[in-house]
């Protein structure tokens, strides 16, 4: 603060001793000079740079100089004998002031008061007071001299400190060491957040919350930083008082004196403790799979292009096996999806041990898994060999029963070797590998397959088609073939809506070579519409024709169209749509879409009271329990043309074909054999009750225009 100077500062004469002793004096001379010396005062005493006035016991203004006259912006004569101090003065200066007047009228003190002038213009000024009484004769203060100074510089200054000092007290912990780093000053958000008081700490070094997780290069280049360029700035592991680590995101600067030596030491810290916890867990989340706790498809794709590079350094190879479990989804529909999870995390453990430690395993998603074989001999063959050794030992380690409870389940897995190649990168490796696995799930399951040149061809053919397929749709590439179902008579009764693709390079294509495709790219729920929307219309054409009014078309649905949120609702818009009978509708469903999903029950109930109609295809080849089967509102029952090829021929097919007839009569169900394709056939099936055919043996499917030609001859034969 400021100091106050002499209040008799002013006159600077000394005392005249009059009748005393000495040369004559020239009184006039004297007084001359005394007011000579009294206008330099006065002028000096106006020039100064600092207020200063007298004011009488009730505050009243005697005398004020050219400074302070012109920080208030009024002229003497308007102040002097009229104004008093309290005048110029904002409401909260004016109590202040209130609080020393007692103090002013009772004896000489000196205060020292901030106080803000308001001055003529309005404006605000903080100014510094310090004021002394000088009593008079009876000892009664009667006026007061004042100096003021203007703190508009001090205020910037004071506002600065309330800034650190707020900052002090923030949320951040706060220490101040000396050049020595010995701890001179901590605030309370310090011993909040580390548990030591400031008692505690104050002396000692900031090493007494070293954690001893970092090594002492980190603390050197810690250092090295603050001294270099004054400030560091980082993430550290520090331990509070109660053992327990905190992780702080703390500042360290230097605080030089004015010979430019560090002074101080200011260290400020957040405590990211639970960010970082949450950033480990996003961590965990993004790059591992939460079921199975394996790195997943970025890790690994991460991982592997590591380990692309390692090989090429040190001139080893590698391979990547794609193992994906061959009858996981019969798992998930048939037992549930936590009987699912449970193959999965069990299948995940039986991954990790079948491999060495350093090898990689990883879940890209559902049932598809990629083990990472890194460090195998540089020479294809052998590394080759090593691969598909580990490939045997996974086939045997998954092709162990799963344990579901009390049942016992037997899933196996089909598996896809791609051996590193140089220039290919990670994401093309597992791309290879996967087309490997699909050659395996082809061969007929339960085995390896590594890929080769030829499977690249394939691969690039179904990229092509899958880029054909994505315009097909607004193309119009699409047509129906129907082909038709008969009753004992061979009369027509109904057609099998089936779906073809005309290709403008490749000709009519069949929907074993797209319709997974579109199943795998999500495509199947649009084209799948327009099946449906297609089909509705050929009935509804057929209404208007006597011929062909009674009959009944039934229409695939894909696994994934049916799963749709919205199957049911899109399926009303096209009954009303298109207007016709929902009896005349039958949609073809198949057993894995359908068990043990209640979803599934749900939409086919509501579908069925519309008037729609089920059948169930590829009836035998599923995993349809009995149970489950008596709870679907079906309408029929397609025998798979698997059993009917192999009437004649296989014993065990005649059983299945006669059980599943005498299944669907119990049931009260229609019975329909698929892939009749001989007399024979249809005489054993005839013999065995069924009563409904489909297959080459009555006609081929056929486009929708030959179908109708082809109705009139037999429905009148
Ligand atoms: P699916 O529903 O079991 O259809 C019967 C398949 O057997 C048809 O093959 C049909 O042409 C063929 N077939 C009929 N009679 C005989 C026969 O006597 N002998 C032989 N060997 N085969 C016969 P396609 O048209 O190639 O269809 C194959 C599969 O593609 C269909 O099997 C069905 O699952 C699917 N599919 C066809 N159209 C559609 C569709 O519009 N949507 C969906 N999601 N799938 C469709
Ligand atoms: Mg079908
Ligand atoms: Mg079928």
């Amino acid at each position: 603060m400021w100091t106050a100077p002499d209040p008799g500062f002013e006159t600077g004469i000394p005392p005249v001793e009059p009748g005393g002793l000495g040369p004559a004096i020239d009184w006039a001379q004297v007084e001359q000079s005394i007011d000579a010396l009294a206008a330099e005062v006065h002028a000096l005493y106006d020039a100064a740079p600092f207020g200063s006035h007298i004011l009488d016991a009730q505050g009243t203004y005697l005398e004020i100089n050219a400074r302070e006259l012109s920080w208030l912006g009024y002229r003497r004569e308007e102040i002097v004998g009229k104004k008093k101090l309290s005048d110029f003065l904002s409401a909260a200066s004016q109590i202040v002031l209130q609080k020393y007047l007692a103090a002013w009228s009772q004896r000489s003190v000196l205060v020292d008061l901030e106080l803000e002038l308001v001055r003529r213009d309005g404006s605000r000024m903080p100014v510094g007071l310090n004021s002394a009484g000088f009593a008079d004769g009876s000892g009664q203060s009667a006026a007061r001299r004042g100096v003021m100074f203007d703190l508009r510089d001090h205020q910037q200054q004071k506002i600065d400190v309330l800034v650190a000092n707020a900052a002090f007290d923030s949320v951040s912990g706060m220490c101040i060491t000396d050049s020595e780093h010995v701890i001179q000053h901590v605030n309370q958000a310090f011993t909040d957040l580390t548990g030591y008081s400031a008692q505690e700490v104050i002396g000692q070094t900031p090493r007494l919350l070293s954690s001893g997780h970092h090594d002492a290069t980190f603390y050197q280049h810690l250092w090295q930083t603050v001294h270099e360029q004054g400030r560091w700035q980082g993430e550290i592991w520090n331990k509070r008082k109660d053992g327990s680590f905190i992780i702080e995101w703390l500042s360290i600067t230097a605080v030089f004196d004015a010979a430019g030596k560090v002074s101080n030491y200011i260290g400020s810290f957040l405590d990211i403790t639970g960010v970082k916890t949450s950033e480990a867990e996003l961590f965990r989340l993004a790059y591992y799979d939460p079921l199975t706790q394996l790195p997943n498809r970025r890790l690994l794709l991460d991982r592997l292009t590591q380990a692309l590079a390692g090989a090429r350094r040190n001139g080893q190879s590698g391979a990547v096996l794609f193992v994906d479990l061959d009858h996981f989804k019969t798992i998930n529909d048939t037992c549930g999806h936590a009987a699912g999870d449970v193959v999965l995390v069990e299948t995940a453990r039986r991954l990790r041990t079948a491999v060495r430690a350093a090898d990689s395993v990883a879940r890209l998603g559902g049932d598809e898994f990629v083990v990472l074989l890194e460090n195998l001999h540089p020479e294809a063959g052998a590394a080759l060999a090593e691969a598909e050794r580990v490939a045997d030992k996974i086939l045997l380690a998954l092709g162990r029963a799963y344990l579901l409870g009390a049942q016992e389940f037997h899933c196996g897995a089909s598996i896809g070797i791609e051996l590193f190649v140089e220039g290919t990168c990670a994401a093309d490796l597992i791309q290879h590998a996967d087309l490997a696995m699909y050659h395996a799930k082809a061969g007929g399951r339960r085995q390896v397959r590594v890929f080769d040149a030829a499977m690249q061809v394939q691969l690039i053919g179904r990229t092509a088609l899958e880029n054909d397929l994505r315009h097909a749709l607004e193309r119009q590439q699409f047509e129906l073939y129907f082909q038709p179902q008969v009753d004992l008579q061979g009369q027509i009764v109904a057609a099998e809506a089936l779906l073809r693709w005309r290709h403008p390079e490749r000709g009519l294509v069949a929907p074993a070579e797209f319709i997974a495709l579109a199943e795998d790219t999500a495509l199947i729920v649009s084209i799948g519409l327009w099946v449906l929307q297609a089909a509705c219309a050929q009935l509804k054409a057929r209404e208007a024709m006597p011929q062909a009014r009674h009959l009944q078309l039934a229409v695939n649905v894909s696994a994934r169209q049916y799963r749709q949120d919205d199957f049911l609702s899109t399926m009303r818009q096209v009954l009303r749509c298109s207007a016709i009978d929902p009896g005349k509708l039958v949609l073809e469903v198949t057993e894995s879409m359908m068990l043990d999903v209640p979803d599934a029950i749900g939409k086919m109930t509501a579908l069925k009271a519309l008037g729609v109609r089920f059948s169930m295809d590829d009836f035998g080849t599923g995993y349809s329990s009995l149970a489950s089967l008596t709870l679907l509102p079906l309408s029929e029952l397609k025998i798979d043309q698997s059993f009917v090829r192999k009437l004649g021929t296989n014993p065990h097919d005649a059983i299945i074909v006669r059980a599943t007839i005498a299944l669907g009569q119990s049931l009260g169900l229609e019975v329909i054999a698929e892939g009749v394709e001989t007399q024979q056939q249809r005489d054993m099936l005839a013999h065995k009750g069924c009563q409904r055919y489909q297959g080459y043996f009555f006609s081929k499917p056929v486009p929708v225009a030959e179908f109708d030609a082809l109705l009139q001859p037999l429905a009148s034969c």
